[in-house]
């Protein structure tokens, strides 16, 4: 019997290929191009993805063997969804490899600005031992508002609570039984949160209903002095809202990890420079991730095969 043929175009762990190489015909190009991808889509069954390339109406058009579409992460708002469906084509993703990297850069980031370790390793090594730092904040009995409470927001709402933190959280897809599972203190709608939160974190995907909704409404409901972190999706937060709000100084600082058009270098003003904290949408980018994403896909192909639909099964009707 033929055996079925995979193209993997994203870092994958080379470890875990060698044991599915017997089973399946796998071509792993982790720089291919979307050019040569449209050029090469037909010859494989399966492909496993994650952000770097489009997987639109273009591409899918000449994939004509394709069945599945696993995406290594959680994010779907790269493909047209809408489209797969047409095509039968089923779409996955690895959700749960992430979870971990991304809450543990949300209070990473938080515990760097509170506490500004780079300053303190300096004043060591410049000899001045304390003098020249200024004294940091801390965590606890702050509150922080969570919007999106899922597989991540649930999760930094556990962390957050372990700190001492009061939690809100903001998601009115929630059932009241999922909701009583997750460490909240108060479930708040969208202005009250922003309001009451020393911090607020987004973790929703994007949609249509998300797509800039952190902007310069958004920004103006929230507390004098908080800080705002985006590692959901670029989309979901305007830059350029954020960039004309950063100057009014009533947010303290926007930690940011995504960006609407990646990669990028984004303009941001000298004069508002000193507001923003990024990272090159880095918050899963950790190789206990890339190893977990990698068995997960693979598992997920396993089990389309067997004719089971995948774990990660994604619904088209909730997709951007
Ligand atoms: P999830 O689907 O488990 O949770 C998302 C939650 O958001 C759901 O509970 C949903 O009900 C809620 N939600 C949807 N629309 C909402 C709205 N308008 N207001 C409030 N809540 C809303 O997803 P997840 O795995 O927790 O991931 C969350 C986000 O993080 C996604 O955007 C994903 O793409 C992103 N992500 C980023 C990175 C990174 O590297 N920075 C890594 C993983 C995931």
């Amino acid at each position: 019997m033929k055996k079925t043929d995979i193209l993997i175009t994203d870092a994958f762990t080379e470890s875990i290929l060698k044991q599915y190489e017997k089973k399946y015909n796998i071509v792993y190009s982790p720089r291919i191009t979307p050019e040569e991808l449209i050029e090469v889509v037909c010859n494989y069954d399966i492909l496993i993805i994650s952000t770097r390339l489009p997987v639109q109406k273009e591409l899918l058009a000449k994939a004509s063997r394709l069945k599945l579409i696993v995406r290594m992460g959680a994010g779907v708002d790269q493909i047209d969804l809408g489209y797969c469906a047409k095509k039968n084509i089923v779409v996955c993703n690895t959700p749960g490899s992430n979870v971990s990297p991304v809450v543990e850069y949300v209070f990473g980031e938080l515990l760097r600005l509170m506490r500004d370790f780079e300053s303190m390793d300096r004043s060591v090594m410049n000899g001045e031992f304390r003098k020249g730092i200024k004294p940091g904040g801390e965590l606890f009995s702050k509150s922080i508002g969570i919007i999106g409470a899922g597989r991540i927001g649930s999760r930094i709402a556990g962390t957050a609570k372990q700190f001492g933190m009061t939690v809100f959280a903001n998601d009115p897809y929630l059932t009241e039984k999922q909701k009583k599972k997750i460490a909240v203190d108060r479930w708040l709608s969208r202005p009250e949160l922003l309001k009451r939160s020393d911090i607020v974190t987004l973790h929703v995907p994007l949609t249509r209903r998300t797509a800039h909704l952190a902007d310069m409404k958004f920004f103006s409901g929230m507390k004098n002095g908080s800080i705002l972190i985006n590692a959901s999706r670029g989309r979901v937060l305007k830059l350029d809202d954020a960039v004309k709000f950063a100057k009014q100084g009533i947010i303290k600082k926007f930690i940011i990890d995504v960006f609407e058009n990646e990669p990028c270098r984004p303009e941001i003003p000298d004069n508002v420079r000193q507001y923003f904290f990024f990272s090159p949408h880095a918050g899963a980018y950790t190789e206990e991730s890339f190893l977990n994403r990698s068995i997960e896909a693979l598992e997920e192909v396993d089990e389309f095969l067997s004719g089971r639909k995948p774990h990660g099964f994604i619904d088209p009707k909730k997709g951007y």
